[in-house]
């Protein structure tokens, strides 16, 4: 499957809940956004006829994200069954972590291929400055219980001048089998607004302190991360930098919010809502070629990227036209 500038289309994004059980000061706000009601949320069968329609026109690889995906009853169970649909190679995890040290035996049962773990700081006091809650000693129990079982990745979005949380939690990847990630702030949601820590400056900062960080081919993974070997370290660190270093040319992914709406660029509202064909009332045979039809017509129209950085020249800041929030896209 590719789109109109003949990028493959692989990888999706599935969100199954716009609940959290955090409030990421770049992501939400403190007093939480207005939740769908359940009816308006996807439900698992429904989920997977989309992945059974996508992984027949390529799709092999699915990233479970939220919302907070490990607040929804079931999300283990739903991996294990994504995993085991026709063509899907890849059924992994995003999680802030909260909840993982329960759900682990369930999750590496289920089969999950790799789980990425959202930390932006080693300190207690600073994690519930960002996150409001005190729930540091949970999320790293979390990661202790699927090192080394599963691919794990911590994704940290920092702030400018937040270099020795970058340092204290590029020391996860050389104490442990964990791969670290820094990824640039996006105007998008909450993040409207913050300025993104600048990737050169931080990984002098890092070389500073660990020696060389030596590029490295490894894709770990089909995302657009870019990845370095450090001395002395277990896991890779890499970079995400959707704004400094854009890496639209390479998308290949598309996405599916938990209401059931089929996006294919991050900035833009652009898609079709999936869930009035499934709910149509229409024979399952019809139902498959509609949800066929609809995301065929919206990856051949995939917008050729993001420009968050015209904007920026053009009004002085980061703008983005997606009104969602990233809680209630998927990140
Ligand atoms: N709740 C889960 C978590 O935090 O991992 C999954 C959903 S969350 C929206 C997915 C990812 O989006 C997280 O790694 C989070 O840090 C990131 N994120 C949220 N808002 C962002 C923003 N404005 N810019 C960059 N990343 C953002
Ligand atoms: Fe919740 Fe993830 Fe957003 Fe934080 S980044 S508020 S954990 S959805």
């Amino acid at each position: 499957m590719t789109d109109q500038i003949g990028r493959k289309i692989d990888f999706l994004r599935l969100s199954i809940t716009d609940r959290c059980n955090l409030r990421c000061v770049y992501c939400m706000p403190p007093e939480g956004i207005r939740t769908l009601p359940r009816e308006q949320i996807l439900r698992f069968d429904e989920i997977e006829e989309v992945c059974l329609v996508l992984a027949g026109m390529g799709i092999r690889h699915i990233r479970v994200t939220g919302g907070e995906p490990l607040v929804r009853r079931g999300c283990a169970g739903l991996i294990g069954k994504l995993k085991a649909l026709p063509g899907i190679e890849t059924a992994t995890l995003t999680t802030n972590g909260i909840l993982l040290a329960a759900q682990a035996e369930k999750l590496l049962a289920a089969g999950v291929d790799g789980i990425n773990v959202s930390l932006d700081t080693m300190d207690r006091e600073r994690y519930r400055e960002i996150t409001g809650s005190d729930g540091l000693g949970q999320v790293l129990e979390g990661l202790d219980a699927v090192a080394g079982k599963a691919t794990v990745k911590v994704n940290a979005v920092l702030s400018p001048g937040r270099q020795e949380d970058a340092v204290a939690l590029a020391l996860l990847a050389k104490e442990r089998p964990i791969h670290v990630r820094f990824i640039e702030m996006m105007p998008i949601g909450r993040g409207k607004g913050l300025p993104p820590l600048d990737e050169e400056r931080l990984r002098t900062k890092l070389e500073e302190r660990f020696g060389a960080l030596t590029p490295c081919p490894d894709r770990l993974g089909p995302g657009p991360a870019r990845y370095y070997r450090v001395e002395g370290f277990r896991g890779r660190i890499g970079f995400i930098s959707a704004l400094s270093h854009r890496f639209c040319p390479a998308c290949n992914r598309v996405r599916l919010t938990a209401e059931g709406y089929f996006k294919t660029c991050l900035e833009y509202e652009a898609g079709c809502d999936l869930r009035a064909i499934l709910r149509s009332g229409k024979e399952p045979e019809e139902i498959r070629r509609l949800l066929r039809e609809a995301t065929e017509r919206e990856i051949a129209r995939k917008p050729e990227g993001h420009h968050f950085a015209q904007d920026k020249k053009e009004t002085g800041f980061f703008s983005g036209e997606e009104g969602r929030g990233m809680s209630q896209i998927g990140g």
